[in-house]
């Protein structure tokens, strides 16, 4: 990309200040064609107006996003270390600047808990961002008042304007109602496209996307979300079948409301992780020093009696890698990792992956699917010797795409561990939220969706 486009971010002062800036000119628009042309179905039948069908030639269009992308310092300076979820944003950006909207971005960036932490501004992914869709990105040092309005005032057609983060300001979290009307001032149209924040009902989610209706305004999802919600929903409500769900990390109590959820839809359920330990528990079984929640032994025990009554095929490991633990100069080492190719884990040593017989029964669980679900790792899966049984779950998902099933990573560890593998293209959906997936695979209903008007 020339070098130009990315000295042409503005200061505070805004466009007036720099009439060298120009916006006119037009770049080719990323090869993406989205999937769906049909409104969305969400949760069940309640169809949300999505970024296609709105009309927002020459209107100021405020566009959420998920720009809290990973940053170190470097001699000095910020820089991003993984851009994936600017690059998520271009389809819809590249919509709307087809369509002559006026781009009003805004952001998180970290927790700044209403304080304004340098290390959190999104300065850096304003330059980022112009250097990806290649076209200036204009950066304003604020996200409301009168140098935002400025700025906005000067906008054309076509002109992106990423606002500084928003969680600078206590109120944001708060959902404050006037801190949202002062952001909805610049605001014709509002456009959601941040799944991974969706699951909060904060002022620049639900609070925006509420005023703008209540003005007889549209609030539309952006493509990044359309994309989410067919996926983690619709795709989930009448799956193709056999529907194999694989789930894996640290607790029984983070996803046991996911399970309960889908025992309703799946055919086959396979664990792994530190959660199939309490799963063990449950079924009587030895567990050694395994991460587990006592607590919760009686939680799994109900799954697994909703899985028997419901003929779901549960599966939880037959063998595992072991290893014994200790804290040397306060950091948990492992050694003398083996595998243990029984049901029972012995005392004294700890479960962290599943073993070579476990990762061949659900891989050949995999082959056989139609639909496949997958959230959370097989085992402690970022020290590589614990990451054997994840990338062979990797690879299954993989495989049985490429025989024609519909993949879906669910968000968080998972990404990271088939993005570690290599096969991040090589599945059909990966998604971009955390929290917010889970909530979502649960069927809460998610305050940032829940705000956008209905068809
Ligand atoms: P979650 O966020 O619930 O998906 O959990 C992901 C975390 O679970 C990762 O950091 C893994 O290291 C951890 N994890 C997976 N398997 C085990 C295990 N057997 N023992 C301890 N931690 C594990």
């Amino acid at each position: 990309m020339p070098m130009g486009l990315a000295q042409l971010i503005l200061s505070r002062k805004g466009f007036g200040h720099l009439p060298s800036v120009t916006f006119n000119s037009k770049p080719p628009l990323t090869d993406y064609s989205p999937s769906l042309s049909c409104a969305l179905i969400y949760p069940e039948s309640m169809a949300k107006l999505t970024v296609n069908d709105i009309e927002v030639n020459g209107k100021r269009v405020f566009v959420r996003v998920d720009y809290n992308v990973p940053m170190e310092e470097k001699d000095g300076e910020m820089v991003i270390n993984d851009e994936t979820r600017i690059k998520a944003t271009i389809p819809t950006l590249d919509l709307l600047i087809e369509k002559g909207a006026k781009i009003i971005l805004t952001a998180h960036l970290g927790r700044p808990k209403g304080e304004r932490v340098p290390s959190m501004s999104l300065r850096p992914v304003a330059a980022k961002l112009s250097d990806i869709i290649c076209r200036p990105v204009a950066f304003v040092d604020e996200c409301i008042g009168e140098t935002v309005e400025n700025t906005v005032g000067q906008m054309q057609p076509g002109d992106i304007v990423l606002l500084e983060n928003v969680r600078y300001h206590k109120e944001e979290e708060a959902n404050d109602a006037d801190f949202a009307e002062s952001l909805a001032k610049v605001a014709d149209v509002y456009v959601n496209d941040a799944f991974g924040a969706a699951h909060r009902a904060h002022a620049s989610t639900a609070g925006v996307a509420n005023i703008v209706k209540s003005r007889g305004g549209q609030s539309a999802a952006g493509l990044l979300m359309e994309r989410e919600l067919k996926f983690l929903g619709e795709e989930l409500e009448e799956p193709a079948r056999p529907f194999v769900v694989i789930l894996g990390g640290a607790k029984v109590s983070d996803k046991i409301k996911v399970i309960d959820r889908l025992l309703e839809k799946a055919d086959t359920i396979l664990i792994g992780g530190a959660m199939a330990y309490t799963f063990k528990l449950a079924q009587g079984y030895t567990v050694g020093t395994s991460l587990v929640e006592k607590d919760k032994v009686n939680v799994a025990q109900q799954a697994l009696d909703k899985a028997s009554e419901k003929g779901v095929k549960f599966l939880l490991p037959t063998d595992n890698t072991v290893t014994e633990s200790a804290k040397v100069d306060g950091k948990w080492t492992f050694k003398n990792e083996r595998n243990n190719p029984d049901v029972n884990i012995p005392d004294g040593v700890e479960g962290v992956d599943i073993g070579p017989e476990t990762a061949k029964t659900y891989s050949d669980e995999c082959a056989a699917a139609k639909t496949v679900l997958w959230n959370g790792p097989m085992g402690i899966f970022e020290d590589p010797r614990f990451a054997v049984g994840t990338f062979a779950v990797a690879d299954a998902v993989a495989g049985a795409t490429k025989n024609g099933a519909t993949s879906i990573i669910g968000g968080g560890d998972s990404v990271k561990a088939i993005n570690k593998s290599g096969l991040g293209d090589q599945v059909t959906f990966m998604s971009t939220g955390g929290g917010a997936s889970l909530e979502f695979l649960e069927g809460k209903e998610l305050p940032g969706v829940a705000a956008l008007s209905d068809q």
